[in-house]
């Protein structure tokens, strides 16, 4: 057989980008102002393309390419104005990173990012990768909701792309629960809006793991965080020694790079695990589960910007400048706390500004505001990391933040 002869797609052979050259992002949320932050720190200057004129990382950007993420135009623009592409939600079209790739550094990969915006496909690669999953089943049609096993209930319903924050999930305890959510989730759509039925398991705890991958292969990671989430959304993260059990925190290490290996990726990854309260659900499938993976920074790893000497935001740039990943480490117990919209509405329907000055008295208190221009519930406006010297008072002292802010103690 001949060789394949290269072809017109071949992607360019990656370069390392010292600083001076510039980084674009493919998102405007938190998460690329953050990577803006870390980039422009280490003398890089950025573009962000994002549609919203007034996006959190387009504030912060050298550039801001106002267009959709499949605007020929803007994307051809994108490509002239940088060196190497990242990307901020997992959202973004993978064909838009696989055209940029052709002729720029991107991680991570399209291939990677479509897996993880679909649940089916990316319970696929952790069953590929023998990491465990909630019993779950594919619903490409009302057709396949008659076919549920009985041991599928209650589950969560949850729509296979798209979703986030428990947005398109429904919990559903029967039949009819399980037909009424379906419907709900199909809207209006005019095709099937192919979902995943998720057992619903009996949690201790959830944790999640922030893997650094380079082109060699190479894999660092922050320490294991423990997530509370309310709602279907991450509240608090906790970063101290004792906080989980380390057998389990060491499996949940390992399964993360598992996943990471598997995809040959190259990046910022996050696994987020379940683990499962003692009983006969435990004994079937094991102590921890794999609930979902994120091609890049995660909420849960904000804390690494103020208790760590590499945060997740520097790995980024570090896995997509083709620059040495050194492991982190973690200089500070820690605890974040999640800003809401909702702590703008505890006196009322008026939104009024939280008492920032109280929170800040306290010691050890990092805050991070993302530059919203209106608080709505539900909405993610900004973070608060305490750090100090030891983990009980880190913990005492975000209660009491937590108190002045009116968010429920944990
Ligand atoms: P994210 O913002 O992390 O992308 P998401 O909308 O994709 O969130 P999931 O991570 O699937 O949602 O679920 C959100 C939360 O709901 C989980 O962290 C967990 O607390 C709860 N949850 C989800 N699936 C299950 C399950 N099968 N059993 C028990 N609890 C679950
Ligand atoms: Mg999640």
């Amino acid at each position: 057989m001949s060789a394949t002869p290269a072809s017109s797609t071949t992607m360019s052979a990656p370069q390392t980008l010292l600083p001076g050259h510039t980084l674009g992002v493919l998102g405007g949320g938190q998460l690329g102002r953050m990577f803006v932050h870390a980039a422009q720190r280490m003398g890089y200057r950025t573009v962000v393309l994002d549609p919203d004129g007034d996006s959190p990382a387009g504030r912060a950007s050298d550039v801001h390419l106002r267009c959709t993420y499949l605007d020929e135009e803007g994307l051809r623009t994108l490509a002239q104005q940088t060196s190497g592409i990242t990307t901020e939600f997992e959202n973004v079209p993978a064909r838009a990173l696989s055209e940029l790739a052709r002729t720029r550094n991107v991680s991570p990969a399209a291939d990677a990012v479509s897996i993880a915006q679909d649940r089916a496909l990316e319970k696929a690669h952790f069953t590929r990768c023998q990491v465990p999953v909630a019993p779950h089943a594919v619903l490409r049609s009302a057709q396949d909701l008659s076919a549920v096993p009985d041991a599928l209930l209650p589950g969560i319903l949850k729509t296979a792309t798209l979703g986030y924050d428990g947005k398109g999930q429904v919990r559903v305890h029967t039949r009819e629960e399980l037909q009424a959510g379906w419907t709900q989730l199909q809207g209006a759509a005019s095709q099937p809006v192919v979902c995943v039925l998720e057992q619903m398991l009996p949690l201790a705890a959830e944790c999640s793991v922030i893997v650094a991958r380079g082109r060699d292969g190479q894999c660092v990671n922050l320490p294991v965080q423990r997530n509370l989430h309310r709602q279907g959304i991450l509240a608090v993260t906790e970063v101290f020694d004792g906080h989980l059990d380390p057998a389990l925190a060491q499996q949940a290490l390992d399964a993360a790079r598992k996943v990471a290996d598997g995809l040959s990726y190259v990046g910022v990854l996050c696994v987020e695990f379940f683990m499962l309260a003692p009983g006969p659900v435990r004994d079937q499938l094991g102590a921890l589960v794999v609930n979902e993976m994120a091609p890049r920074p995660h909420n849960s790893g904000h804390y690494s910007i103020d208790a760590c000497d590499i945060s997740q935001f520097e790995l980024q740039v570090r896995c997509l400048a083709g620059l040495p990943l050194t492991q982190p480490r973690q200089h500070s117990p820690s605890v974040m706390l999640n800003l809401l919209g909702d702590l703008w509405f505890t006196q009322g329907p008026t939104a009024r500004e939280p008492d920032w000055a109280a929170v800040l008295a306290l010691p050890g208190s990092h805050l991070h505001l993302y530059g919203k221009s209106e608080a709505r519930v539900g909405r993610k406006m900004g973070h608060l990391t305490f750090t100090g010297a030891d983990a009980a008072q880190v913990r005492q002292t975000a209660l009491q933040a937590a108190a002045v802010l009116g968010i429920a103690p944990f």
